[in-house]
């Protein structure tokens, strides 16, 4: 991925003040600058009320800003001709899977937003088909959405998001609610579409799942506090410490065998990168190739 490549969506500037009906306003944002690439899989991580969640809302224009400006795919999200080409282009799938979910089956579920953008029957159809394969749940199209895992219902949000072909998915929180094996499908089924040229923008209190991200992104009260390559952001332990988080387990578990004496390359990230590190010292050790 080139640099220099226009971003898909590119953030300058940002600030969002909510103003509640009683009480003070409160400044969610505070001067956000931010480029989403295609093919680029962002998490966006950081403590509760750090904005990720406001910040999310912008990429699609459920919130305009208070300052600065939103442009996706040269669209500006406070251009009120644009919204429904913004909200096509970045689709959102949120933590609770049931609240995304209206229809009495699964195809129809998927089909919901395609009708919304008005598209002829046989288009949605071919559509839907489509989207159904990619998350692997055609067996299932006939269901009942309420008779599914809490991973096969975010698969179908997914799909239906797919069917309206977005350039750019956002996931605010969409693993939280699913067991282990949930997870993992979701996690699965996002990075194969991140592979296929989609940009993920995801929020997440998983360091397992930032670690998986293209570049890790860290707000604190409203600014970005940190980024750049998971690598990179988990070796910053005093920022992540100040700010209550913590690096995932295997980087923690990295840095101690490298303290204790064993032979470790930096930036080891995932269980089967740090056990590979660690069978390769052993075999230096005793000799071997
Ligand atoms: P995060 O997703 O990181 O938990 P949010 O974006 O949800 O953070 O919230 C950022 C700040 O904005 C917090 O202080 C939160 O209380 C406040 N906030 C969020 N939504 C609203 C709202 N609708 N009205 C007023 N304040 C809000």
């Amino acid at each position: 991925m080139s640099d220099r490549a226009p971003a898909l969506i590119r953030v300058r500037g940002l600030s969002h003040t909510y103003e509640p009906g009683a009480g003070e306003p409160v400044p969610a944002l505070r001067g956000v600058d931010l480029d989403v690439h295609r093919g680029e899989c962002i998490a966006l991580i950081g403590g509760n009320g750090s904005g990720k969640s406001t910040l999310a809302k912008h990429l699609n224009a459920l919130l305009l800003p208070t300052a600065g400006e939103v442009i996706v795919d040269g669209l500006d999200t406070r251009d009120r001709d644009a919204v429904w080409a913004v909200r096509q282009r970045v689709g959102m799938i949120f933590e609770h899977p049931d609240d995304q979910l209206i229809a009495a089956v699964v195809e129809e579920d998927v089909a919901f937003g395609c009708e919304n953008l008005g598209l002829p029957p046989t288009e949605i159809r071919s559509r839907v088909d489509e989207a159904l394969r990619t998350v692997g749940l055609e067996a299932l199209r006939r269901r009942p959405p309420h008779l599914l895992s809490g991973g096969q219902k975010q698969r179908v949000a997914i799909a239906g998001v797919l069917a309206m072909r977005p350039r750019c998915l956002v996931l605010d929180e969409a693993t939280s609610m699913l067991d282990p094996a949930g997870q993992r499908e979701v996690m699965e089924t996002v990075l194969r579409l991140r592979d296929e040229g989609l940009a993920l923008v995801l929020i997440t209190h998983s360091m397992e799942e930032a670690a998986l991200a293209d570049r890790v992104v860290v707000l604190a009260g409203g600014t970005v506090a940190l980024s750049g390559t998971p690598s990179d952001v988990f070796a910053r332990d005093d920022v992540l410490r100040r700010l209550r988080l913590e690096a995932p387990p295997i980087v923690a578990l990295a840095r101690g065998l490298a303290a204790a004496g064993v032979p470790l390359p930096p930036g080891l990230l995932t269980a089967p990168q740090l056990a590979d590190a660690v069978a390769a010292a052993y075999r230096r050790g005793r000799g071997g190739a």
